[in-house]
């Protein structure tokens, strides 16, 4: 059951935390509803996985496609959950509209101007990730290739950029929060898992986003994440997301 006319402002309420969670990629029916069970019962209500994914090497695990909006969705639905899943290109806008309940752009097609304007004609919600190479001011431009065509249900995440430092696999830019929290009155996201790199960093990240005003937190989770077919060095197990989870929380109530 997909919905109807979702609203953003509902989904991440001003002054608390939201989480957007689930593994890198859509990988097989019990991998996507165990994490489904588990992060329901939890209390997150968005799950994310990639079935069409951006890989950098085309030899890469590229997901499973169609396949994998079926299990997702399937899994949402078991689940009581909405999905959000990345559309990479305008060919599948129409697939991936089928399944999924908001859509995704990813880091690689910030910028990728005509996606961004078919999206922007949509009924449904667009979170956009952060090109890893844009400054906050492109990254706000993207979003408004989606606003002007009259839609207005957009999420922008935060999800590190690249810089000359290398110990992480991008540089998470806290400041973008407050900066785009000045711009526009769409929450503001981050996703600590890409820039972390390495699981061990995403707790750490999550907080610093959460004490920065983020309105959510869209984290990589995966029931066995050293077995993940994709991004498995970054990926938390239930037990670490649900420390992060409870953390979070508290980190928010502090700050009211
Ligand atoms: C993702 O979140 O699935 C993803 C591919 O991230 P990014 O586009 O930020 O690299
Ligand atoms: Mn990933």
């Amino acid at each position: 059951m997909m919905s109807e006319m979702l609203s953003v402002k509902d989904l991440f309420p001003e002054g608390q935390i939201r989480f957007i969670a689930g593994p890198c990629a859509v990988e097989s029916d019990q991998q996507i509803d165990t994490t489904a069970k588990f992060l329901s019962q939890s209390g997150v209500r968005i799950l994310r996985g990639g079935a069409f994914k951006p890989r950098t090497s085309p030899e890469s695990f590229q997901g499973l496609g169609e396949e994998g909006l079926k299990l997702i969705r399937r899994a949402a639905d078991r689940n009581n959950m909405l999905v959000v899943t990345e559309v990479m290109d305008e060919e599948n806008l129409e697939l991936v509209g089928e399944y999924t309940d908001i859509f995704q752009i990813g880091s690689r097609n910030c910028q990728n101007f005509s996606l961004l304007r078919k999206v922007g004609k949509s009924e449904k919600p667009v979170l956009i990730k952060r090109g890893f190479g844009n400054t906050i001011e492109e990254f706000f431009q993207a979003s408004r290739y989606i606003s002007m065509g009259g839609n207005e249900q957009i999420i922008m995440v935060e999800r590190g950029i690249r810089t000359f430092e290398d110990s992480t696999r991008f540089t998470l830019d806290v400041s973008a929060i407050p900066v785009l929290k000045e711009k526009v009155k769409y929450p503001i996201v981050v996703d600590p898992s890409h820039p972390a790199g390495k699981r061990e960093y995403v707790p750490s990240l999550s907080y610093a986003a959460v004490g920065a005003g983020a309105d959510g937190l869209m984290i990589e989770v995966h029931p066995e994440p050293e077995k993940a077919l994709s991004d498995a060095r970054q990926q938390i197990d239930f037990n670490t997301f649900a420390e992060i989870y409870r953390k979070a929380l508290n980190i928010r109530e502090a700050m009211n």
